[in-house]
């Protein structure tokens, strides 16, 4: 059982990046206002991730850490419907089979806290422990017990790369929570959370990105398209930075990204690439984001006509700035 839980790891805990994304979208679903990571070494020596939410009792969190464990979705039929980041159960199971971890939690509402020691998928300990409001997942020495795997991680600094592009992600796509990431106790990003989003592009892609954006909004009866884009005058010459969100979820999608790139096509040079950063809000029925234990590329049941109406949006926002 121990190594079908640590192959099941695998595949949603590839590196230190995964470790962080799957316990934000933790906190996210916790309802955090707050959340602060700190890593060292590119995450491979520790990472840690804490936040204001709504935090779990003792009796939930411990069997929070075992597999299928998850309190987001209690009927099949919902998985049609998912609105939470996570639903599978699996992250924290996969997570605490991997690393040295302690958890230490508190719902608002009780005076004590709980502090939960678990080293490869074992308790070593419970307690009671003061603790603010909130959770905090810290774990060190990832794949300690998988050493194939810890042996295929990049340097510190490409770890770190993606770790800072994950947060930069999730960041954009909630806007209203308040990020910090921390690397060797330096501050990396921050962003205070508003329900400005152009304050968040400046935060976290730097005021020159912001600056050179155009706002898009774009409605239609079933689907609804708002963000920034690049100016085609500033694009950039390596390759295209796309930020796309599915109702506030950070996801990947080819066709998505291609629509993109045609509305820009002939205001653009061959060998230039547009900035966006795209929300999209449309009925959950519509999407699925199933597809994938990491959750990362989605399929839309109207595909072409969803990126028919993108590339109209980014064309009529790009005229329109021509004029
Ligand atoms: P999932 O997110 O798919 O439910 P996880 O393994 O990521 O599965 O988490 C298991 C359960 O642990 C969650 O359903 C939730 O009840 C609880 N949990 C995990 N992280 C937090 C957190 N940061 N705050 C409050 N509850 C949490
Ligand atoms: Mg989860």
């Amino acid at each position: 059982k121990d190594t079908i839980n640590k192959i099941a790891a695998g595949e949603v805990i590839e590196r230190p990046a995964s470790v962080v994304k799957e316990l934000i979208d933790n906190s996210i679903d916790a309802g955090a206002t707050d959340i602060r990571i700190e890593v060292e070494k590119g995450g491979k020596n520790s990472i840690l991730v804490r936040d204001n939410g709504c935090g779990m009792s003792r009796g939930d969190a411990l069997v929070a850490y075992k597999k299928h464990a998850t309190s987001k979705l209690t009927r099949i039929e919902d998985l049609d419907t998912v609105s939470t980041m996570g639903f599978r159960g699996e992250a924290l199971s996969s997570i605490t089979a991997i690393a040295k971890v302690e958890i230490l939690t508190r719902p608002l509402e009780e005076i004590t806290g709980t502090k939960i020691v678990i080293h490869g998928g074992k308790v070593l300990d419970t307690s009671d422990a003061g603790a603010a409001p909130g959770t905090s997942v810290y774990l060190k020495d990832l794949f300690y017990n998988t050493p194939a795997r810890r042996k295929y991680l990049k340097s510190d600094r490409t770890e770190l790369a993606h770790i800072t592009d994950t947060v930069t992600q999730l960041a954009l796509a909630n806007p209203d929570i308040s990020f910090t990431l921390l690397s060797e106790g330096k501050p990396v990003l921050r962003n205070a959370g508003s329900s400005d989003l152009f304050k968040s592009i400046v935060n976290l892609l730097g005021p020159d990105t912001a600056r050179s954006m155009l706002p898009l909004e774009y409605r239609t009866e079933d689907f609804e398209i708002r963000g920034y884009i690049s100016k085609p005058e500033t694009t950039r010459g390596d390759s295209d930075q796309l930020f796309l969100f599915v109702n506030t979820r950070p996801v990947a999608s080819r066709g998505i990204s291609k629509s993109i790139r045609e509305g820009y096509y002939t205001k653009i040079p061959k060998g230039r690439y547009p900035v966006a950063v795209l929300s999209l809000i449309l009925d959950p029925a519509e999407v699925d984001v199933n597809v994938h234990p990491r959750k990362a590329e989605v399929r839309f049941s109207r595909e072409k006509e969803l990126g028919n109406i993108v590339t109209s949006a980014i064309e009529k926002v790009l005229s329109e700035h021509a004029l």
